[in-house]
């Protein structure tokens, strides 16, 4: 395979790289080139743009019948093939085998419950104000849409916009990160074996200073959606607005997870290794902040360190792994950097944070946890993205309310607590878009919305019915007999 150039996909067609190749190297052996991956310039972006504007007049004429038989034969062909295909996104991002193979099959789920929204489209209609006229409002595909994303969830965050594109009667030019574009080019070699019109679907790979500024850019395309940092959704939003061309971006956090006196220990350490080492605390969805109370903060502290001990950190394909590889050197670095930060600051290492050495060549981090530290210390204020969580110790649940609150961010917030009352006040007052209780801050499901609030999210929710706000437009018609 390492020596295969696995090629973009436009306008129906395999095309060469304008640019020629970059190798995808697996961060957790230096030495698996999972395979060369072709590299588009402004020139064929531009002419995947033009396909994909073709490939829509077609598309949005198709029965519902079609979209749904092809929505539902990519779902099942990830499923199918949930482990190879897990296999591949654990080689190239780093994450376990068992988190890749799961990140598959929910990248399945997306593609099947949008094939049965396809057929829930339903319209309304109005009597006029005026005698003798009838009003209906019905909702067309938005043109052509434009799909960035991050490297962190390779498969799934191309899957939860892709899906819903096609099943309004999209076309879409996609541009994954180009750290993992094995898992999108996956996905597309599916796709380009489906019934759809030449240029509905575009894959061009490439980075994101040049394949994604001509997307953010570009006057042809209808809408934008992206998945990534605060700082290039902040350059989607400038140029998008510029083109009055519709946007939703779903950027990074710091979300916390508050744990209260009368939590239950057990449930409330699950909850925090879960939601802050897994995918080795590369998601969105990260609870890098634990706010504890006094009264269980010694307890907590005490068994999270056993509960961390029992981590085991490897190669993402061994068994037995709990947490893979960091994403690439860049990363690691900067993992580094904010533990070396967060002891200047006058946090208290008690567990982890060393650098491993596996038996293959890649970046191993040793999951770290530090204790007192406060909310307003650089390490609690920056989406580090890297296995190391914060304790911060509040006297009470107020406080521990308005320390969650505290902050730029707001995708996912939680608290392990056996108190109806604070769970109930928690649930309204979290500033958050998505709130768990007695569960860790990362996991979501699909068939709901998910998205954040402040500098996490822009413009309409994505997954579950909401999707449609951003992948339609309403349309009102009157008619007089
Ligand atoms: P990133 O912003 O560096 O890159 C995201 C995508 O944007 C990549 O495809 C990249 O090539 C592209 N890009 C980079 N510069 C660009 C430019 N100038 N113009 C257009 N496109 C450009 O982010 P990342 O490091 O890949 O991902 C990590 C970030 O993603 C974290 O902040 C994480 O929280 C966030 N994330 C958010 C969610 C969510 O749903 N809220 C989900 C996953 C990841």
């Amino acid at each position: 395979m390492s020596d295969s150039v696995f090629r973009n996909y436009i306008a129906g067609e395999w095309v060469e790289g304008s640019k020629g190749s970059v190798a995808n190297i697996s961060p957790a052996d230096t030495s698996d080139v999972i395979g060369h991956y072709a590299q588009a310039d402004k020139v064929q972006t531009e002419a995947a743009i033009a396909a994909a504007q073709e490939g829509q007049k077609e598309w949005q004429k198709s029965g519902l019948e079609q979209r749904y038989s092809v929505l539902m034969a990519i779902g099942d062909e990830l499923i199918a093939r949930k482990d190879e295909l897990g296999e591949i996104l654990a080689r190239e991002e780093g994450k376990t085998l068992a988190e890749g193979v799961g990140e598959t099959y929910r990248s399945g789920q997306f593609f099947h419950y949008y094939a049965a929204e396809v057929l829930r489209q339903m319209g309304e209609t109005a009597d006029s104000v005026r005698p003798g006229i009838e009003i209906e409002t019905r909702r067309e595909p938005v043109g052509v849409v434009g799909i960035i994303t991050p490297w962190n969830f390779p498969t799934a965050t191309g899957a939860w916009k892709i899906a819903p594109a096609l099943a309004f009667g999209n076309a879409i030019v996609w541009k994954p990160a180009n750290q993992v574009p094995a898992s999108a080019w996956a996905l597309t070699e599916i796709i380009s074996r489906q019934n759809l019109p030449a240029g509905t679907f575009n894959l061009v790979m490439g980075p994101g200073a040049e394949v994604g500024d001509v997307l953010i850019n570009s006057r042809d395309i209808n809408a934008l959606t992206f998945t990534g940092s605060l700082e290039t959704g902040r350059k989607v939003a400038a140029a998008t607005a510029v083109n009055l061309v519709k946007c939703q971006l779903e950027m990074g956090s710091k979300n916390a997870l508050v744990v209260l006196d009368d939590a239950d220990l057990e449930n409330a350490v699950e909850c925090a290794v879960g939601g802050a080492y897994g995918g080795t605390g590369q998601k969105c969805t990260a609870s890098s902040r634990l706010i504890v109370t006094e009264g269980i903060h010694d307890r907590f502290v005490e068994a999270m360190v056993e509960r961390m001990k029992k981590l085991v950190v490897g190669h993402p394909l061994k068994a037995g792994v709990h947490i893979g590889a960091v994403a690439d050197a860049r990363q690691m670095e900067q993992n580094l950097e904010y533990l070396e930060l967060a002891k200047k600051e006058g946090g208290n290492l008690v567990y982890g944070g060393e650098v491993l050495n596996e038996e293959t060549e890649g970046y191993f981090m040793q999951p770290a946890l530090f204790t007192e530290t406060t909310n307003a210390m650089t390490i609690n204020r920056d989406e580090a993205f890297a296995p190391i969580a914060c304790v911060i110790k509040v006297k009470d649940y107020d406080e521990a309310l308005a320390t969650l609150n505290d902050t730029n961010f707001g995708l996912t917030g939680g608290i392990c607590t056996q108190s109806l009352k604070h769970a109930s006040d928690f649930k309204r007052n979290a500033k958050t878009g998505c709130v768990m209780v007695n569960l860790p801050t990362a996991g979501t499901d699909y068939h709901v919305p998910f998205g954040g609030r402040k500098d996490s999210s822009f413009g309409p929710r994505e997954q579950g019915t909401y999707a449609k706000e951003f992948y339609t437009v309403v349309k009102t018609t009157y008619i007089s007999a």
